[in-house]
């Protein structure tokens, strides 16, 4: 997502010479046309018009969410009710608004801590490289595969010998 002068964006492609083309999150709500682009390093390079006034409290729900997403990952020992109770406790009554339901809110949550658990975590010395065992068993069959190949290009090279 993009926020650009309290406007959001959703990546809709990317164009010609690394440009990266937006579309306005209301589109399908409002049939907004409005689109944005931004250049490599993400500077804004064009904006178009919005058919509708901007929303700082849209745009608020969104940071916030995006800030409960990273306190549900880096505070895993918390309860979800007590990572909501933190994020929403300083919040203006018109962005609290804009939130979605608590319910939605406490699955954001959740979501965010499995996808995080799932993944596995980048080592950052060769000691903590641990490979799931998942993941073992496809580097095994692949290597086996690229032995069996290796084994049958050489019986050919052997049967194609000119001699
Ligand atoms: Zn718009």
């Amino acid at each position: 997502m993009l926020i650009h002068e309290g406007f959001t964006y959703i990546f809709e492609r990317n164009g010609q010479d690394s440009k990266r083309i937006w579309r306005c999150s209301d589109y399908t709500r409002t049939k907004c046309k409005g689109r944005c682009h931004t250049r490599k390093n993400n500077t804004v390079s064009f904006v178009s018009e919005h058919n509708h006034a901007l929303s700082h409290a849209k745009v608020g729900a969104k940071l916030l969410k995006a800030e409960i997403k990273k306190a549900a990952i880096s505070e895993t020992s918390s309860p979800t009710s007590v990572i909501l109770a933190n994020s929403v406790k300083n919040v203006s009554v018109d962005v609290a608004a804009a939130l979605p339901n608590i319910r939605s809110l406490k699955r954001t949550i959740q979501m965010a801590r499995s996808i995080a658990l799932e993944m596995p975590q980048s080592p950052s010395t060769l000691e903590e490289l641990e490979i799931p065992e998942e993941y073992m068993r496809v580097c095994y069959v692949f290597s086996l595969l690229c032995n069996v190949r290796y084994v049958f290009s050489q019986l050919c090279i052997v049967r194609y010998v000119p001699s």
